[in-house]
C-alpha cells in the first residue's frame, strides 16, 4: 500500500456517489481509498491492489489522519492547507509505524478468519442429518451431491434489520396493522413465517443440536429465522464502495447458510402450511366445539341455508359470494382487478351448472375458485433450470439469465442465492454486473461473490473458481458489460491465479477450445439496473440489453410484500421488451423470482397477481436472508394459504 497525505495530487477522477461515510473508488485493479478532513482541508488517500482484501484499511487512514493532523496542526492553523502545499513533512517513520501497528491488529484477530467449508462444524456432523432428512423426503432427488459436508447447526440471532424496504407502503396500507411500525409489521410476519416453516421442518429433521457448546463454540440460537436478518444484507454496508465492508474475516458461512439441516443443492419447496399442523388444530377443536362445524345438527343448519338443491346456479346466487371471495382475495394481496377477473371467470364456468345435492353455493364457488388459483399457479411451461444449464453445458456455451425489475426487491441478493444453488448443484457462475448506476451495487456483487467462493473454494472443486465477478464499475453501457460477460463466460485459454490472460481466439467458439481446456462457466447471470416501470430510457435500455445478448432465461425479480403494483409493474416490462425488441418475437419475461415471501405472513396474493398476469412461471420462491432460503413454489401450499380465511 500508499499513503499520500496532505499535498498529494487529489483524485481526478469524479468521485463516485456515496451513501456510506467511507469513501472508495475502483479502478481496475486499483482500490483508493480516501478521508476527508474538512477543519485543515486535507485528504488523505490509500491505494492498494483491489485483489487484497485488507482489513485493515479503514484503521490505518484514521490513523494516519489522526497523527498526521495532530503532528502538524500548528502549522496547518497558522499557515492553512494552501501554505504548506511545497512543505515537505517528516511522517514517513510515524506512517511506516501506523501502517506495522495497523497490520498487527489485523493480525491479532486472526483468530476469527473464517473455516472453510470443510473446517466448519457442518461437514463433521452432516452424515447423520443426511440419513435422518433423506428418508423423509423422498419426493424430490437431488440432482448432485458433491457437496454433502454442508449441514448446518445453529444459527446466531443477528439484529432486525432497520432499512425500511421499498414496499413498506403495501403494508401501511393494511389499516388494521397501523399500530405497528413497518419493520415491526415486517418482523412480526417474518416470525410467523418461521414459526409455521419450522415447525413443519422440525418433526422431520434432527432435533436441534445442543453439543455445539462442547465444541468451544457460541452457542447459537435459531431465533425464529430473523436471526438471519442482516445476513445477506448487503445492500447497505457495501454501498460505502468499500472492499472492506465486509471483511471475509467476519463472515460466519454458519449464518450465511441459515438453514439447518438442509441437503445441498437442493431447491426445497416451499412449505408453508403444513398439512399436519391443519390436522392439530383440528383435534383440539373438536372437544371443545362439538358439532358445531360440519356434520351435527348446527352444521346441517348451517348447510341448509346455502342449499340450493339440484336447481342450477344462476348469477344472483353467485354474486354475495362471489363478492365475498373478490374482498377475500383483495385481502390476501392479490392485485384488485385480477380479483375480480378470477372472480368473473369463476362465475361464468359455474354459471347454469347444476350443483351436487348437498353442496352450498359458497363451498362450490369456492372450490371452483381454489382449481381457479392452483391452475393459475401451475403454469404450462415449468423452467427446469438446472436441466437447461447442463443442455447448454453440451453445447459449450454458458446458460445465460438476466434479472430485471424495480429497485430494492432482492435482485442481486437473489441472484446471489442462485448462484449458491447452481453451484451446489456444481456449476460454475459468471456474475455480470450491469447494474452501472446504482452506487454499491458493483460491491455488494463482489461482496457476494466473495462469500460464495469462501463457502465453495476451489480445493474443493478440483481447482476450478466457481463463481466470479465481471464488472467494468459504473456509468458505461450495461448492454456491452452483459455481452462481453458472456463471451467472457464461454471460453478462455488460460487462467492463471484467477487472471484472466487472453482469448483463444477471437470468437471463441467449440473446436478450438477441446471441452478439457474450457474454462468458460456454466452459467452466466447479468444483473441489471433496477428500474421504475414507468422510465421509459430505461426501460428500452433494459429491452436492448436483453435483445442484444437473447439471454436464455429473462427472470423478472418482484417482492412479495406488492399488490395492485405487481400488475402494474410485470405489465409494463413485458410490454416495454415486446416493444423495444428488434426481433420478431421478442423475448418477454420467462420467468419470475419472488421475494420477501417471509415477510408477507399469509398475504400470498402477489404469487397470484403475478402468474397470471404473465402466465409464466415462478422459478424461485426467496424466503430470507441466507443463502440457502431460496425455494421452489409449491402451488397447493400457496394456494391453501390464501384461501384460508
Ligand atoms: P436490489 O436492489 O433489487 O438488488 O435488492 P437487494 O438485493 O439489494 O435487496 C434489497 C433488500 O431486500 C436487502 O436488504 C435484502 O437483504 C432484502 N431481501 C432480499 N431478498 C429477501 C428475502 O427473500 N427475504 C427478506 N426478508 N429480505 C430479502
Amino acid at each position: 500500500g500508499m499513503v499520500g497525505a496532505a499535498g498529494t495530487p487529489v483524485l481526478t477522477a469524479p468521485l463516485p456517489q456515496e451513501r456510506g461515510g467511507n469513501n472508495s473508488f475502483t479502478h481496475e485493479a486499483l482500490t483508493l481509498k480516501y478521508k476527508l478532513d474538512n477543519q485543515f482541508e486535507l485528504v488523505f488517500v490509500v491505494g492498494f491492489q483491489k485483489i487484497l482484501t485488507l482489513t485493515y484499511v479503514d484503521k490505518l487512514i484514521d490513523d494516519v489522519h489522526k497523527e498526521f493532523r495532530d503532528k502538524y496542526r500548528n502549522e496547518f492553523q497558522q499557515k492553512g492547507a494552501l501554505g504548506l502545499l511545497n512543505g515537505t513533512f517528516d511522517f514517513k517513520d510515524d506512517f511506516m509505524r501506523l501502517l506495522r501497528d495497523a497490520e498487527e491488529s489485523s493480525k491479532v484477530r486472526a483468530p476469527t478468519v473464517m473455516k472453510t467449508f470443510e473446517q466448519s462444524l457442518k461437514s463433521q456432523k452432516t452424515v447423520k442429518c443426511m440419513i435422518e432428512t433423506r428418508g423423509e423426503k423422498p419426493k424430490e432427488k437431488v440432482k448432485n451431491k458433491k457437496n454433502k459436508g454442508s449441514k448446518k447447526d445453529g444459527t446466531e440471532a443477528v439484529a432486525v434489520p432497520s432499512k425500511a424496504s421499498a414496499a413498506d407502503k403495501q403494508l401501511s396500507a393494511a389499516g388494521d396493522k397501523e399500530e405497528l411500525t413497518k419493520d415491526e409489521i415486517l418482523q412480526k410476519n417474518r416470525e410467523e413465517f418461521f414459526r409455521r416453516h419450522m415447525k413443519a421442518g422440525e418433526k422431520s429433521r434432527s432435533p436441534k443440536p445442543d453439543a455445539q457448546k462442547e465444541k468451544g463454540k457460541k452457542p447459537r440460537v435459531w431465533d425464529l429465522g430473523n436471526s438471519n436478518a442482516k445476513v445477506l444484507d448487503y445492500s447497505n454496508s457495501a454501498t460505502n464502495g468499500s472492499a472492506e465492508a465486509c471483511p471475509v474475516e467476519e463472515f460466519d458461512p454458519d449464518m450465511a447458510l441459515g438453514d439447518k439441516n438442509r441437503e445441498p443443492g437442493r431447491l426445497y419447496d416451499l412449505e408453508y402450511e403444513s398439512e399436519d399442523e391443519a390436522e392439530e388444530e383440528k383435534v383440539v377443536q373438536n372437544p371443545s366445539k362439538p358439532s358445531v362445524k360440519k356434520g351435527g345438527l348446527g352444521g346441517m343448519f348451517g348447510m341448509l341455508k346455502g342449499l340450493v338443491g339440484s336447481k342450477s346456479l344462476t348469477r344472483d346466487d353467485m354474486d354475495p359470494v362471489l363478492e365475498k371471495m373478490k374482498d377475500h382475495l383483495i385481502a390476501k394481496n392479490v392485485a384488485a382487478e385480477i380479483a375480480v377477473q378470477l372472480c368473473e371467470s369463476v362465475a361464468k364456468k359455474l354459471e347454469g351448472k347444476v350443483m351436487g345435492t348437498f353442496t352450498t353455493v359458497t363451498s362450490t364457488v369456492k372450490q371452483a375458485l381454489q382449481e381457479a388459483l392452483v391452475q393459475i399457479l401451475q403454469p404450462q411451461r415449468r423452467v427446469d433450470v438446472l436441466r437447461d444449464v447442463m443442455d447448454a453445458q453440451r453445447n459449450r456455451r454458458p446458460y445465460v439469465v438476466t434479472f430485471c425489475g424495480v429497485n430494492g426487491v432482492g435482485k442481486s441478493t437473489n441472484l446471489a442465492k442462485i448462484s449458491f444453488w447452481l453451484i451446489e448443484n456444481g456449476f460454475s457462475v459468471l456474475i455480470a454486473a450491469c447494474d452501472t448506476f446504482r452506487a454499491g451495487a458493483v460491491e455488494q456483487l463482489r461482496t457476494h461473490t466473495r462469500r460464495l467462493n469462501a463457502l465453495h473454494p476451489p480445493e474443493s472443486h478440483g481447482g476450478r473458481t466457481m463463481v466470479q465477478l465481471y464488472e467494468k464499475g459504473y456509468g458505461k453501457d450495461a448492454a456491452g458489460i452483459a455481452m462481453e460477460a458472456i463471451s467472457y463466460g464461454r471460453c478462455r485459454a488460460g487462467v492463471a491465479g484467477g487472471v484472466f490472460l487472453e482469448w483463444c481466439c477471437p470468437s471463441c467458439c467449440p473446436p478450438c477450445c477441446a471441452p478439457a481446456r474450457n474454462q468458460g462457466f456454466d452459467v452466466v447471470l447479468v444483473d441489471t439496473a433496477g428500474r421504475m416501470q414507468d422510465n421509459a430510457p430505461l426501460m428500452t435500455a433494459l429491452a436492448k440489453l436483453i435483445a442484444v445478448n437473447a439471454p436464455d432465461l429473462v427472470l423478472f425479480v418482484g417482492e412479495a410484500l406488492v399488490g395492485n403494483e405487481a400488475v402494474d409493474q410485470l405489465v409494463k416490462f413485458n410490454k416495454a421488451l415486446a416493444d423495444h425488441s428488434m426481433a420478431q418475437t421478442p423475448r418477454l419475461i420467462d420467468g419470475i423470482v419472488l421475494t420477501k415471501f417471509d415477510t408477507i405472513d399469509d398475504k400470498v396474493g402477489a404469487a397470484i397477481s403475478m402468474t397470471y398476469i404473465t402466465s409464466k412461471p415462478i422459478v424461485f420462491v426467496g424466503t430470507g436472508q441466507t443463502y440457502c432460503d431460496l425455494r421452489s413454489l409449491n402451488a397447493k401450499a400457496v394456494v391453501a394459504a390464501l384461501m384460508k380465511a
